[in-house]
């Protein structure tokens, strides 16, 4: 089987809660996704989305995900596309670097292998462990009533665990912490990510602070040796996620001791084969993880379901569905949450069919 044609449909994705924030001052109130296809000589066809969180937050950008493709597409015409380890390597000899430009490739290869063998990418990618699998909500940066609130809101929802975006002014941030436990159970999940954006001694205050308070502290500062250093300080469970960008860092983590959960976005490590890798690697460690990807619509969530869905639930520590967080639908048969959990598809691929009349003309097409 070969790659015979190449396209990518940029879409735009506006939230229901109009705008996203986070650390920084940083925010976003309509995604710029891309959704690529991928064409083969079979007339098999596989899809993959890519979103970056703004063109702020990881080095990537929604036009860098287009302009890398029209770099990168033309070395893989007539590739196979089911031989996903030669096809990463092939990608990694034609453009160094650029992770997130051959996420979306990466992940239209699997579908396409799904359909091939008649498998759901979950069974492709370990095995389906269990029926569902829970979700965390990322809390907006607001005020820490406002925080408070829409956590409230989205517990009735059925979620049970949340993600506050902190990394803001840090006498705020521990208010911000405090009132949304105040409102939780015990068996809820808090998780307090400050994106990189606290410098050392805002970061060593507030875990100081927190101390007593049933909390994970989710990537304080901007560099790995910051995050250890707090790390020595602090007694809350930790998660790193902006650093954790390949193997050399995990391994380097994990000999360290430097965090008891990683987050793995599938486009920050460069799709769903390297992210395999990772979490693989991951489980034989015993290190938990947060299984995700920077953002995006209905293929990403798909996407992140059958990540999640094959990785063994005791080192899954959650996940989330962005198809929830936005107003447009870009396929149907994407996962939708019921009672804060997802399930990844029993069909072949990745299981969605892309709404070709949402998604337009391709922006760019490369055969
Ligand atoms: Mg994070």
């Amino acid at each position: 089987m070969k790659i015979k044609r190449i396209r990518a449909y940029r879409i735009d994705l506006p939230l229901h809660e109009g705008t996203y924030k986070w650390s920084g001052g940083k925010s976003v109130s309509v995604f710029d996704s891309t959704a690529v296809e991928v064409e083969t000589d079979s007339g098999v066809v596989g899809w993959g989305e890519v979103c970056p969180l703004g063109p702020f937050y990881l080095p990537a950008y929604a036009n860098g995900v287009r302009a890398g493709i029209t770099e990168l597409g033309p070395h893989l015409l007539g590739e196979d596309p089911l031989q996903l380890g030669k096809l990463n390597r092939r990608m990694d000899a034609a453009l160094k670097g650029h992770p997130y430009v051959k996420s979306g490739i990466d992940m239209a290869c699997w579908d396409i292998l799904g359909k091939v063998t008649g498998q759901p990418v979950c069974i492709l990618l370990g095995g389906r462990y269990g029926d569902d699998v829970a979700l965390y909500r990322a809390i907006s940066q607001e005020s820490p009533e406002a925080m408070a609130q829409l956590v409230a809101g989205y517990r009735a929802e059925g979620y049970t665990r949340f993600q506050l975006k902190v990394g803001g002014d840090a006498d705020t941030d521990i208010e911000r912490i405090h009132a949304v436990r105040a409102l939780l159970q015990p068996s809820d999940r808090l998780v307090a990510d400050a994106n990189t954006g606290w410098l050392m001694h805002d970061a060593m205050r507030v875990v100081r602070a927190v101390r007593d308070v049933d909390v994970y502290i989710e990537q304080p500062c901007l560099s790995y040796e910051e995050c250890l250093t707090i790390r020595r300080h602090c007694d809350r469970p930790f998660v790193l996620d902006e650093v954790i960008d390949s193997v050399d860092v995990l391994l380097r983590g994990h000999a360290d001791r430097a965090m008891d959960v990683v987050n793995l976005k599938i486009s920050k490590l460069g799709g769903l084969t390297r992210t395999k890798q990772v979490r693989d690697l991951c489980v034989s460690l015993g290190v938990a993880m947060t299984l995700e990807d920077s953002w995006g619509g209905d293929i990403v969530t798909a996407a992140i379901a059958h990540l999640a869905h094959s990785t063994p639930p005791e080192l899954r520590f959650t996940s989330t569905d962005f198809n929830s967080y936005v107003t447009v639908s870009i396929a149907d048969g994407a996962p939708q949450r019921v009672h804060g959990r997802m399930a990844a598809s029993l069909r072949p691929g990745l299981g969605i069919v892309p709404k070709m009349d949402v998604l337009g003309k391709p922006v760019l097409e490369i055969s």
